[in-house]
């Protein structure tokens, strides 16, 4: 199957209001071309200088996702560009990516990512202290940022029965947020393996990389 027939394959099967990120790490431009030229304008990269190269090869009108785990003093790099970082964690990083953003005269978009999954090396804040952020009068400062939702990542696991039980953990984490947060509206969650649960379960944006792009070569 060549890229771009697996791209429209699973787009033509998402419900209208659910937005797709090719995920694209460790690909090359010509992979995402193929992606670009059926329409692709949503990517994903887990890695800033990955990201920060291929936006300077490809189109502009692409939005670049940042969905991997971010580093403070990496953030200077993507703060022209990026339009949606999924992988927000603390108070620290978020006051980085406000002075950036500053700095460029922008407003950028974010994620809370939420800790969903029992593996320790999955990152994530818990559900009460994303609470206590969206409270605390230092975030109330920062006018450069602008929470739309929240992401999660589930398990690496074949047990379907857990990775549901994360959604919908994820699921009912937004709504209690939402309360107290109303602009929230995106639910990131859902790769490859899970994404069509992922929809059941609440998802409104799923980040898919191989059921697109192919097996990777390495682990990322
Ligand atoms: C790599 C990655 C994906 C996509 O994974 P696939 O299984 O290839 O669809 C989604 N989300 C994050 C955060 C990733 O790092």
């Amino acid at each position: 199957m060549s890229i771009s027939k697996n791209l429209l394959e699973i787009k033509s099967s998402l419900p209208e209001h659910v937005s797709l990120v090719a995920v694209s790490k460790t690909k090359p431009v010509s992979n995402l071309m193929e992606a670009y030229n059926a329409g692709q304008r949503i990517f994903g990269e887990n890695k800033i200088q990955e990201m920060v190269e291929k936006h300077e090869q490809m189109p502009k009108d692409i939005q670049w996702h940042m969905i991997g785990h971010v580093q403070r003093n990496k953030v200077k790099y993507m703060a022209e560009f990026v339009s949606l970082i999924h992988g927000v964690d603390s108070l620290k990083l978020l006051s980085e990516i406000d002075k950036q953003a500053k700095r460029h005269d922008r407003i950028i978009d974010c994620l809370l990512q939420i800790k969903i999954a029992k593996e320790d090396s999955k990152f994530g804040m818990s559900a009460k202290d994303a609470s206590a952020l969206l409270l605390s009068e230092e975030f109330s400062e920062l006018k450069n940022i602008n929470i739309l939702g929240l992401m999660g990542m589930a398990t690496f696991t074949d047990n379907m029965k857990q990775i549901e039980n994360e959604f919908n953990f994820l699921k009912s984490t937004f709504d209690e947020l939402k309360i107290q947060c109303p602009k929230l509206k995106i639910i990131s969650m859902g790769m490859s393996g899970d994404y069509q649960l992922a929809i059941d379960c609440g998802s409104n944006m799923i980040r898919v990389g191989s059921s697109i792009f192919g097996a990777r070569n390495y682990m990322n």
